[in-house]
């Protein structure tokens, strides 16, 4: 028989030292003794004013703006920016782009990842902090529900009291401007991927099609769960880039960071206390007053260190500086700031990795700018008949038939005309200039005859050539190689 190993049975812990008293309830280990988690509790985010904030407001506003708006934009008379599913295709001002233009759809993948991780490398996780969408709808929902139900204070106690008047209409008021929000969120996601006039005009007349209907219920239900009930949640534990973020951090990172060495040891003290007095006490510049923890959204203590939590928002820097403000203290007890800069060294901006990414991200943009530059608006493509190699005609000439697959990857009808080189006195039988339509494929069934005098080899090679000129006068051609078979 195995020996078995004994097991200790170590309590959870609340991990942070909440601002709002809260109840933290730990659910009853079970026989084995494990099992045990602290039941997540409300976070009632205090609001805060300062430098930080108003970065945040101004990404916000310029995030929810364009978002609002793009879907809106019009050229040549149809939606600028539209992902049609239906028809596959990407419009993009004048370009469209197909599912053969999938080079360009990974260039822009693997430029916004670049980004993303030079980003962290250099400033920790401010994309969460201030851009992302998850971030900009969780402040945009708190916002409202301090307006309605007041601050966190008054919101802890209005949810401990029993249902009165006041309560209700305030409860009602709060959910149905989320589900407002969360509604007009869906319409214009959905907007992306279905032209927008339409969609609002048909979602309010109640005409909207079963599909479009499940998309906007689905991600008007996203919305309010995510930003009215899941908030930090999905930061913390669903959200994968909180898992991979520290495989980018250095030592120079900027990160959001408590100074332990001017802070500590913490506790309140009169704004009257000498630094004499303070050191006698052994006092740093910390008073212990909890506004960072009150603040957070995530509801962390930032003094514990760097946290996986963090989403670097700055809010506890704004909370912290505007005490040390009152205190008459130096601000910056909280900052952005790099480990080496915390240990009394400096930052290292130039550094092997973050200039890797600079590097990597400055050859993708430059791969992505080409792309779209020498991107040809038309694609050719060349189907040999499979059924017979070749055949005799009438005249005794030698046949092979094609089918040729014109696509117009611009907005706009376009006559082509299709020509054959490298074939000596070959016959062109079937229509030489084809008019397609903006985003459409053609299909062109055609045959080239030859004097069989006129074939030296089994196998001859030649080039079709699909030309036109464009509205501005500038001449598009693709070459496309083919093979003659005789014998
Ligand atoms: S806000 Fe500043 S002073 Fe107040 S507890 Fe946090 S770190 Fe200490
Ligand atoms: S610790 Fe500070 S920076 Fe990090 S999430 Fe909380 S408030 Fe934001």
């Amino acid at each position: 028989m195995s020996e078995q190993i004994p097991i200790k049975v170590i309590p959870a812990e609340p991990k942070a030292s909440k601002a709002i008293p809260k109840k933290v309830t730990i659910k009853p280990a079970d026989d084995a003794g494990v099992g045990v988690y602290p039941a997540r509790s409300q976070i009632y985010v205090r609001a805060v004013k300062g430098t930080m904030e108003n970065i945040r407001r101004f990404f916000g506003f310029i995030f929810l703006g364009l978002f609002a708006a793009i879907p809106w934009i019009q050229y040549n008379g149809q939606q600028a920016i539209l992902f049609d599913i239906p028809e596959q295709r990407f419009n993009l001002f004048a370009i469209t782009l197909w599912p053969q233009d999938l080079t360009v759809l990974a260039y822009i993948f693997i430029v916004g990842a670049f980004a993303l991780f030079f980003v962290t490398t250099f400033a920790g996780r401010v994309w969460c902090g201030f851009m992302c969408p998850q971030t900009t709808w969780t402040y945009m929902y708190t916002w409202l529900e301090e307006k309605i139900e007041g601050s966190a204070n008054k919101r802890m106690k209005l949810d401990q009291r029993k249902l009165d008047f006041d309560k209700f209409w305030r409860k009602a008021l709060k959910h149905f401007s989320w589900v407002g929000v969360a509604l007009l969120t869906a319409l214009t996601f959905v907007g992306y991927f279905t032209p927008i006039g339409e969609l609002f005009i048909d979602f309010f007349t109640f005409q909207t099609g079963f599909w479009v209907a499940f998309w906007i219920i689905f991600f008007t239900v996203c919305t309010y769960g995510n930003a009215g009930w899941m908030r930090e949640i999905m930061c913390i534990h669903m959200c994968p880039y909180a898992r991979f973020q520290s495989a980018m951090f250095d030592k120079d990172t900027f990160t959001v960071a408590y100074d332990e060495r001017r802070g500590e040891g913490r506790g309140p003290r009169s704004r009257k206390t000498t630094p004499e007095q303070l050191k006698a006490k052994n006092l740093g510049d910390c008073i212990d007053c909890n506004l960072c923890v009150q603040v957070c959204p995530t509801g962390i203590d930032i003094r514990n260190g760097l946290q996986y939590e963090c989403i670097n928002c700055g809010a506890c820097v704004d909370a912290c500086n505007g005490v040390m403000d009152k205190m008459g203290y130096a601000k910056g007890l909280i900052s952005f700031t790099s480990e080496h800069e915390l240990k009394g060294g400096t930052t290292k901006i130039f550094r092997p990795k973050l200039i890797g990414y600079a590097l990597v991200l400055c050859v993708m943009t430059g791969l992505l700018g080409l792309d779209f530059m020498t991107r040809k608006p038309l694609e050719v493509d060349i189907i040999r008949d499979r059924n017979s190699l070749y055949r005799e005609t009438n005249e005794g000439l030698i046949e092979n038939v094609y089918t040729l697959k014109v696509l117009n990857k611009s907005q706009v009808s376009q006559v082509y005309t299709i020509r054959v080189s490298g074939l000596k006195d070959a016959v062109f039988i079937g229509e030489q200039q084809v008019e397609v339509a903006g985003g459409e494929v053609f299909s062109l069934p055609i045959s080239i005859a030859m004097d069989a005098y006129d074939i030296d080899d089994a196998v001859t090679s030649f080039t079709f050539s699909v030309s036109t000129t464009q509205n501005d006068g500038t001449v598009v051609s693709v070459e496309e190689p083919s093979k003659f078979l005789y014998r």
